[in-house]
């Protein structure tokens, strides 16, 4: 296990990201639902004070490893501890250290923003500390005037919000949310980020799962892109750009592709009448290339080096904001498609 720093967490976190303390270690996870294969030997790890940040496409297999971190679910194979604690022999002892927050919100609607707080705490072992530890947390969501309102009365953003509250209530060593922020307005996903950075700050390991790229910007996040049950690239967002660069355009036509240009573009069909072409191509680039034959494009859109042409590279599919795949590849990954055409990959 790597060294504990002293160095102040938000600072390990956000310049040197030195390695600190492991809180979760998650290896070779493997679980089959009959003949769907969620999970193919992923592996994840986070470290105290540090963010990672589950980026995937429905069905990736992101709930059934949070499921099975969390002692749910059963992995047919692999390995899962918080801290010292073995996950899969001592559900009991690991489910103290933990705090999860599944999609499906599980907050009391009969019970106050209050007694839901106090209620968790006290499940997860506070004694009477969880009653001003109850009201900490609601000034940090946004919840404090709200603290004697039945939950059935909040708005869904405000039920959201308390849902999560009620995962971290008692300081877990390791937080895991599951798309916190579906359905939530702006106020409330700035609340839960900056409540999430706070006890990252704080210490705890916190593994986020979302559709949402600027979400993973906010949060500063070390980002694991999973894909088909397997954990496809690490790092952070400058590292990943600078490690999986891609460039180029994606256009639409009205029409069939010339062939002169299809081939010296090196462009590929990536869906009805949709295009792409990588390298040091831009808009007006292309708009010149085609020539007398501009007039057949009915869309053009740049491919910049960010988040989600990374995804595209590294999974040969873009990640929408609700996570549904919208575009393929023929196969071949976008890095393998750019790789092979002498694009930059
Ligand atoms: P989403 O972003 O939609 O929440 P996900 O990444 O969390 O997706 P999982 O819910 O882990 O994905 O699902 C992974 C795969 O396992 C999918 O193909 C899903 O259909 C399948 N799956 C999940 N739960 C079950 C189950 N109980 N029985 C059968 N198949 C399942």
């Amino acid at each position: 296990m790597p060294a504990t720093t002293s160095l102040p967490n938000w600072l390990s976190r956000r310049c040197l990201r030195v390695q600190t303390a492991v809180v979760l270690q998650a290896a070779g996870l493997i679980k089959n639902y009959g003949d769907v294969q969620a999970l193919r030997g992923a592996d994840l790890d986070v470290g105290e004070g540090q963010i990672v940040s589950l980026l995937g496409r429905n069905g990736a297999g992101k709930t059934t490893m949070l499921s099975i971190i969390a002692g749910l679910l059963a992995p047919d194979a692999g390995s899962v501890s918080i801290g010292d604690v073995d996950v899969l022999a001592d559900p009991e002892a690991a489910a103290k250290l933990l705090g999860i927050a599944p999609q499906e919100t599980g907050i009391y609607p009969i019970l106050t923003v209050r007694q839901n707080l106090e209620f968790f705490g006290e499940l997860a072992g506070l004694g009477a500390s969880r009653r001003p530890r109850a009201v900490e947390v609601a000034d940090q969501l946004g919840l404090g005037p709200l603290l004697d309102r039945k939950a059935s009365q909040l708005s869904g953003g405000e039920g959201r919000r308390l849902h999560t509250a009620c995962a971290l209530v008692h300081r877990p060593r390791l937080l895991m949310l599951d798309e916190p922020t579906v359905g939530a307005d702006v106020a409330t996903r700035l609340q839960l980020i900056e409540a999430v950075r706070q006890l990252a700050e704080d210490g705890a390991a916190v593994v986020y799962t979302t559709h949402y790229l600027p979400e993973v910007e906010a949060l500063d996040a070390d980002i694991v892109i999973i894909d088909e049950g397997q954990v496809r690239a690490r790092g952070t967002q400058e590292q990943l750009v600078a490690e999986h660069r891609l460039q180029g355009v994606r256009f639409t036509l009205d029409g069939e592709m010339p062939p002169e240009l299809a081939s010296s573009l090196g462009a590929v069909e990536v869906g009805d009448s949709a295009y792409r072409a990588l390298g040091d191509l831009d808009m007006r680039g292309l708009l010149s290339r085609f020539g007398d034959h501009a007039d057949l494009l009915t869309s053009v859109e740049e491919l910049r080096p960010d988040l989600e042409t990374v995804f595209l590279a590294v999974t040969g599919h873009r990640l929408d904001s609700d996570g549904s795949p919208s575009e393929a590849t023929n196969n071949a990954s976008a890095g393998q498609a750019a790789a092979s055409e002498g694009g930059t990959p």
